[in-house]
């Protein structure tokens, strides 16, 4: 069927972003948000429900970005608000221990064997600052070694050649990330274990870890090759170095039981966020029993949080979870992603259009090149212009996609069917538009 442009005033985004602007450094609170890869300015949202977004002009969009991961099950789901609702009720802050804690770490600890204990925290940057924190702790080493194109939040000790927002805004190295940290962060190109093999023989006697994303999402998705997670686990062990796997994008997304469930790789310790708190702030970091035993008030390397186990967090990474667990949940998200990803590579050739697809479960990229692509070099490769014309023309066909190239679209439990024949036919005129472009 066809989804032509349609009819769309964006009038109300627009005066909010002049508004915004004045207020907020470049009117929003996190850069990929500002549109400024894709061009135009950022609509801005009003409501969510389901799959879709409605926004403050009354336009509705078909939702790829979840929140950039965290809503699997979709925005306003019912069991998730009315669990937040209630626990609202009871009091939103204790800054003192709560049962619901407990119940949530079990969870997670049920879900991911080589997590013993878990710790929980406000993001996904505190939760890798945390763990890189108690790496060097536990070895004695102060540097790290992360892969070109991962992004791990914005810890000084890990925006060394970030992907995400880094990537996309092409920034170098970021001003105020004191040199001596920037230079304890050595990097390899992702799914090579050769080079990493070099790096950890060069340098792996002062090198505390080893941190990346088991599925890279912020160079877009791109998955690892057969045998790299097994060949890093392997190689790090092999220098003393500990494996932390960065699973807040991945953790509950690709499997249950994140990235180290689906390639049966287990690492020293692990890094939780967005799924977990079911679109509250978190984030979680956890692992060895003897790694976690280091940690304050148990072991000596500090951390601390006024609103760490916060309850409404809690709840509603609870309620996700639980949502999640019951039969059929991952297998209908293969089903309606693996639906997407053909229906998009066959609209992008029935076009005569260049484009690969990298998908994992619900997360996938299109990329606008042959491919393939396996690293940051590869991605990089991708036609960003062409991207760029790509999501505005599917954003006024009513489909909203992630305003920039090198990110991950999200397939919730929300999405129908029928969402996704849509998004597919409005894929096809978009990529008809960008022949002619
Ligand atoms: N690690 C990964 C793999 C991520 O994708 C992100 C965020 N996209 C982070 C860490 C940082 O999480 P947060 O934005 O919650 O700080």
């Amino acid at each position: 069927m066809a989804v032509s442009p349609r009819p769309r005033s964006v009038e109300s985004s627009r005066r909010l972003f002049e508004r915004a602007r004045k207020l907020i450094p470049g009117g929003v609170n996190s850069p990929v948000r500002a549109f400024k890869a894709v061009g135009g300015e950022p609509i801005f949202i009003l409501r969510g429900r389901g799959a879709h977004l409605f926004d403050a002009d009354g336009n509705d969009y078909i939702d790829y970005v979840g929140s950039w991961g965290p809503l699997i099950l979709g925005h306003a789901h019912g069991r998730v608000v009315k669990a937040i609702a209630e626990t609202a009720g009871s009091g939103v802050s204790f800054g003192a221990p709560t049962p619901i804690e407990i119940e949530l770490a079990s969870i997670v600890i049920e879900a991911f064997p080589s997590i013993a204990k878990v710790r929980m925290v406000n993001s996904g940057t505190e939760a890798t600052m945390s763990a890189l924190r108690l790496a060097r702790a536990a070895t004695g080493r102060d540097r790290t070694l992360k892969m070109e194109g991962c992004y791990h939040g914005h810890v000084d000790a890990l925006l060394v050649k970030a992907g995400s927002g880094v990537l996309t805004l092409g920034i170098p190295g970021c001003p105020g990330v004191p040199v001596s940290v920037a230079r304890d962060t050595l990097t390899a190109p992702y799914n090579d274990l050769d080079a990493l093999r070099k790096v950890l023989d060069q340098h792996g006697a002062g090198i505390a870890a080893v941190i990346l994303e088991p599925v890279a999402g912020n160079m877009g998705c791109v998955p690892p090759k057969e045998g790299y997670l097994a060949g890093a686990r392997d190689l790090a062990k092999r220098h003393g170095v500990l494996l932390i796997f960065d699973e807040v994008m991945t953790g509950f997304r690709v499997a249950f039981g994140g990235a180290q469930e689906r390639y049966g790789v287990a690492p020293d310790l692990t890094t939780l966020g967005k799924i977990i708190g079911g679109g509250l702030p978190v984030g979680a970091y956890g692992g060895r029993e003897d790694l976690m035993a280091r940690v304050a008030p148990e072991g000596d390397v500090y951390q601390a949080g006024t609103l760490s186990g916060n309850p409404l967090a809690m709840r509603a990474g609870i309620e996700t979870l639980k949502a999640m667990k019951e039969p059929g949940a991952y297998e209908r998200l293969e089903t309606l992603s693996a639906t997407l990803e053909a229906g998009l590579l066959e609209a992008a050739r029935s076009k005569g259009v260049t484009a690969t697809i990298n998908r994992v479960g619900s997360m996938m990229t299109l990329f606008f090149t042959e491919g393939p692509v396996i690293d940051y070099a590869s991605a990089a490769r991708s036609d960003t212009r062409r991207y760029a014309t790509f999501f505005q023309s599917m954003l006024e066909r009513g489909v909203y996609l992630p305003p920039a190239q090198f990110e991950a679209f999200f397939v919730s439990m929300a999405h129908s069917e029928s969402d996704v024949q849509t998004t597919i036919d409005a894929a096809r005129e978009s990529f008809a538009s960008l022949r002619s472009a």
